[in-house]
């Protein structure tokens, strides 16, 4: 879950609440939300016919495929699938940066899960409607009111689907455009839909490092082999010795054993144990210190075990051998934007005209990837309402989704006309 931050001491300057003022009056502008507005139908048939499609974590191709198509409707330019399997768009302009507008297609339910999709006044019910259907409805909603409305921009706006932010996706669709050298320079601010609602700013990407710990020993015989090293009392050793690890109250920062496992039968001293970690802060030092932590803890354990069954003389025809691993299973950088960050001045200013109340989140996002190497991204809602993401009862209220996609629109627009 995100929690809200302290921090958001943002100074707008006057002149960025007269120019979001300005934009809104434009005519152009003004035809894009009138196509907003006469289009929630269409908007909702998108999101339930996307949300039927299978998106488990490295099985996204199907919805890929679908979200091609309606790039291609949308008029969209140099429309292509990149090897991982992201969708991207173009809506050309003269600029020479970027502005991308993405959101994730992948669900956190695995292959097979049913996808049953209902809608039902103004709400649709099933996996995935919200999260991520609002945030690439949205998108969609953006490419089509431009293009109905013939916008025009100063920089070029990047459209991307992008695969793998959920869970073991590890952030691999945003990670891979941001190491593409064709995009990696060029895109000069995200912005990124994730669910629904218009009340929050993702603004602080939250880290986490995951590990998998393992202990291996030669195991043995409970009675027979006593005095072999035993991986479970070893890991266990490791376990409460790392948990003491002082932690600092700011930055935030978290720890969590999730999983262990290990053993197979009670008469048996085990070959190996294993345990889940999860490291979380939003400072990147404190993930790289716990990590030390853990790593050096473990290896104090085992060596100590290895002693202690050589003193014990289980060595004698049995090997004491006794190793671990450390195997990292997640990493999602950690980063913030600058207080006077362009980008959040301008969400801010769009909220004022809109008199949209939105709190600045730390939050696990896509953000994350461009924050993390300082460049300007906000993650927010695409509007309505929704709830029981990561649930099979989840759901999505199309009540308020105007009101995100304008916030979007004006938004977007401001960063791909930056002030001259
Ligand atoms: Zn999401």
């Amino acid at each position: 879950m995100p929690s809200a931050t302290q921090r958001d001491n943002t100074a707008i300057p006057a002149s960025l609440h007269q120019e979001t003022a300005r934009m809104a009056t434009l005519p152009q502008v003004r035809a894009a939300m009138a196509w907003f507005r006469a289009n929630e139908e269409q908007l909702a048939k998108w999101q339930a016919e996307m949300a039927a499609i299978p998106a488990p974590p490295f099985g996204e191709s199907p919805r890929a495929a679908w979200l091609k198509e309606r790039f291609q409707e949308l008029g969209l330019e140099e429309i292509h699938s990149d090897s991982a399997t992201n969708v991207l768009g173009v809506r050309p302009a003269a600029g020479k940066q970027y502005v991308s507008i993405s959101a994730h297609i992948d669900t956190v339910f695995p292959a097979g899960t049913p996808l049953i999709i209902r809608r039902e006044g103004s709400r649709i019910y099933g996996p995935g409607v919200s999260d991520n259907g609002a945030g690439v409805t949205a998108m969609l909603a953006v490419a089509a009111a431009a293009q109905a409305a013939k916008l025009s921009h100063a920089l070029p706006i990047l459209f991307i689907g992008n695969v793998g932010e959920e869970g073991e996706g590890d952030l691999r669709g945003i990670r891979h455009i941001f190491s593409d050298p064709r995009w990696k320079d060029s895109i000069s601010s995200s912005l990124i839909l994730d669910g629904a609602g218009t009340d929050t700013i993702v603004s602080e990407a939250l880290g986490s490092r995951r590990f998998e710990v393992i202990v291996r020993g030669p195991g043995g015989h409970s009675w027979s082999d006593f005095g072999t090293p035993n991986p479970i009392l070893v890991l266990a050793r490791a376990m409460d010795a790392f948990a003491r690890t002082p932690l600092p109250a700011a930055p935030k920062t978290t720890f969590n054993i999730g999983v262990i496992r290990g053993g197979t039968s009670v008469n048996s001293i085990p070959e190996s144990a294993s345990m889940r970690v999860d490291i979380r802060s939003t400072s990147t030092e404190e993930m790289e210190r716990l990590e030390a932590a853990l790593r050096g803890e473990l290896d104090r354990t085992v060596t100590q075990e290895i002693r202690a069954s050589e003193r014990r003389g289980a060595a004698k025809h049995r090997s004491p051998k006794l190793s671990s691993e450390v195997i990292p299973i997640g990493n999602r950088p950690a980063g913030e934007l600058a207080p006077n960050a362009r980008i959040l001045q301008i969400i801010r200013a769009v909220d004022a005209h809109l008199g949209n109340a939105a709190q600045l989140q730390r939050a696990s996002t896509d953000a994350n990837i461009p924050l993390s190497s300082g460049r300007e991204a906000i993650a927010i809602g695409g509007g309505g309402l929704g709830g029981g993401a990561h649930t099979l009862q989840e759901w999505f209220d199309c009540t308020g989704r105007e009101l995100g996609l304008k916030r979007i629109l004006l938004t977007l627009l401001q960063l791909a006309n930056p002030a001259r």
